[in-house]
C-alpha cells in the first residue's frame, strides 16, 4: 500500500471536515476521497462524529469544550474554528492505525 504522505494529509482534511459536516447534521461526501480508502473513511467519520457534540435534544453542545447551546450551523462554524486541529489529529490516528493494520495482519 503506498499512500504518500501528502495524499494523506488530504484525505485527512477530508475526513475531518466531513466528520464535522455528519456531527452537525450538514450533508457530506467522499467523493473527493480515494476510493479504496471511502469505506473506512465512512466508518471513521461515524467514529469521530460521535465525539463532537452533545445533543439531547433540546439543545445542541460542543462536546470537547462544552460551549453552547449552538444552533446546528453555529455548533459547525465553532467546531470548525476552534477544535478543527484535535480532529485533524483524531481522525490521523484512525487512519494511521487502520493502514497499520493493514500493512501488518
Ligand atoms: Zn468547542
Amino acid at each position: 500500500m503506498g499512500y504518500a504522505r501528502l495524499d494523506l494529509v488530504y484525505v485527512v482534511s477530508k475526513l475531518a471536515e466531513a466528520a464535522i459536516r455528519r456531527a452537525t447534521g450538514l450533508s457530506y461526501s467522499l467523493s473527493d476521497v480515494p476510493s479504496s480508502l471511502q469505506e473506512v473513511g465512512k466508518e471513521i467519520v461515524e467514529r469521530v462524529a460521535e465525539q463532537l457534540i452533545i445533543d439531547d435534544g433540546e439543545t445542541l453542545r460542543c462536546r470537547i469544550c462544552g460551549r453552547g447551546p449552538f444552533t446546528r450551523k453555529g455548533l459547525y462554524l465553532h467546531i470548525r474554528r476552534v477544535h478543527l486541529d484535535s480532529i485533524y489529529d483524531m481522525v490521523r490516528s484512525e487512519l494511521e492505525a487502520y493502514l497499520w493494520r493493514l500493512k501488518n495482519t
